[in-house]
């Protein structure tokens, strides 16, 4: 499995091994596999029994397999087992899938260390950092900014690991307690927690400016964990598998009653058809289901759900990507989700367009820094909702407190504001297509984190037995971080002493 990039066609291909630590390919562009593997029904089916007998990890080794051939299967298997198991994630399932009210269900993502979703690829990028790094006789300080999930989820994947050492910038005050609680309460002689004098975008200019002198980046080997990495999204497809195969009926046992069950587009014989809604921000999670359903996997919709910050559910409604500045992005209940551009619709508009990289590179390399393109004329956009299954929806603040409250009260279930935008999207859907496949909502994040939202919504904090053991004394625990200025070269110092 060779992989190339979104904006030129003609570079010679690279291996994963040899994408696996950087980010953007050198033209600026994404990578993506030079075609994506076919998994057919009979794959599925054997598939099954893996996940059923030898558990996620299992399955995750032969999904992964599939697009790297770099690494031996045996060490990626050893690498699956190590990064999806337990007492790391809270469940031996891994990722379980269970009812909410007819028509939905959820697929909990967020059991692993850090309660949000991107432990799923953060502990998979973790082993493959490590082994790849061992191999080559190299180390990678990572040096990140974050306002919340990312940092701790990578923190948690990277702490105790060999030629690697994590330098995270925060800005001081402006986490939640608990998300504060869950980066600084790590004592790891590789973690650096530093606490910016500022805010998130003083943090990311920081991050910028140290990573632009490239000096200073060759001598100190600064590398990145960042949303567009490829082996993130990678590691996010095998949870739609899982997802998938717990979710629809064995084949044979389906056949029977598939016209009932999945309306007339499942036709006998056929496996059945599961719908994946997404909670979307930088669209990394949906661009997983994407490639899963160009994989073949019987995917009917994916439902990309917003927050108010809805540039992704305006193109999906009308073929304008219409990027927004600061002042027009919005914080809301659903954070994580707050975003102006999404850094990885790249590589859906790559293949929307025929894998056209001249086109790719001129949409994304001149226009969105000018504010965005339309498709709205371009006959590629007739495809979204049809060949592509895509359909979006977008909620509110109040949209969310009532998500998180009926579930709450009519299921028993407790949802975080982003999971609930997900719900939200996927009711509306389910409302307007009330024949249409079964939808799997993807949970990203448990409800602790941000317990004052689930006040807001329900009356009181998450009642204790939302709250995983793990969790209940997180906030007691001892700090470590240290408090710096707004100021680069100070930053570089602290880098360089910590390495020397
Ligand atoms: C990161 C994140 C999202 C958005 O995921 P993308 O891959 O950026 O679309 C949604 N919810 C939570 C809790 C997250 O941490």
């Amino acid at each position: 499995m060779k992989y190339i990039s979104t904006r030129d066609a003609q570079a010679r291909p690279v291996g994963f091994t040899d994408i696996l630590l950087g980010g953007l390919a050198p033209d600026g562009g994404l990578y993506l596999p030079q075609e994506y593997p076919q998994i057919d029904a009979a794959t599925l089916e054997a598939w099954r029994t893996v996940l059923a007998e030898e558990g996620y990890a299992a399955l995750a080794a032969r999904v992964i397999g599939l697009f790297i051939d770099d690494i031996p299967q045996a060490d990626l298997a050893a690498m699956t087992a190590r990064a999806y198991s337990t007492p790391k994630f809270a469940t031996e399932a891994i990722v379980p899938v269970t009812d909410l009210e007819d028509g939905i269900k959820l697929a909990h993502l967020s059991d692993g260390p850090t309660a949000a979703f991107k432990d799923m690829a953060m502990q998979l990028l973790g082993e493959l950092f490590e082994y790849v790094l061992a191999h080559r006789g190299e180390s990678i300080n990572i040096l990140g900014a974050t306002s919340g999930d990312t940092g701790s989820s990578a923190e948690y994947a990277m702490r105790g690991r060999d030629g690697i050492r994590v330098f995270m910038l925060t800005p001081a005050g402006r986490m939640s307690p608990f998300q504060q609680a869950q980066m600084f309460g790590l004592d790891d002689p590789n973690i650096f927690n530093i606490a910016l004098d500022g805010v998130f975008d003083d943090c990311q200019d920081v991050v910028k400016a140290v990573s632009g002198d490239a000096d200073f980046k060759a001598e100190y080997r600064i590398g990145a964990v960042n949303s567009i990495n490829w082996a993130r999204l990678m590691a996010q497809i095998v949870y739609y598998v899982s997802s998938w195969l717990r979710a629809a009926e064995p084949a044979a046992a389906s056949a029977a009653d598939q016209a009932q069950s999945a309306g007339a587009e499942a036709p006998a014989g056929q496996p059945q058809r599961v719908s994946f809604c997404v909670p979307t921000g930088n669209f990394g999670d949906v661009c997983a289901g994407h490639i899963a359903r160009q994989m073949g996997l019987p995917i009917d919709r994916l439902i990309v759900a917003t927050n108010e910050n809805d540039v992704l559910d305006e193109f999906f409604r009308t073929g304008a990507y219409r990027v927004r500045g600061a002042a027009e992005t919005q914080a809301t209940s659903s954070p994580s989700m707050d975003i102006s551009k999404a850094s990885n619709f790249e590589r859906f508009v790559f293949d929307l367009l025929g894998r056209d990289a001249a086109r790719c590179a001129d949409l994304f390399g001149a226009h969105v820094p000018a504010g965005g393109f339309d498709l709205a004329d371009d006959p590629a956009f007739a495809q979204v909702g049809t060949d592509y299954g895509f359909a979006s929806g977008a909620s509110t603040h109040a949209d969310r407190l009532a998500t998180i409250k009926s579930c709450w009260f009519s299921a028993g279930v407790l949802i975080d504001p982003h999971t609930a935008d997900g719900v939200k999207v996927a009711r509306d859907f389910r409302a307007q297509h009330p024949d249409a496949a079964p939808i799997v909502c993807l949970e990203t994040a448990l409800p602790v984190k941000f317990a004052d939202t689930i006040r807001e919504a329900i009356g009181t904090q998450p009642p204790a037995d939302t709250v995983p053991e793990r969790f209940r004394d997180v906030l007691n625990a001892p700090r470590h971080v240290t408090d710096l200025p707004d100021d680069v070269d100070t930053v570089k110092n602290f880098i360089r002493q910590a390495i020397d």
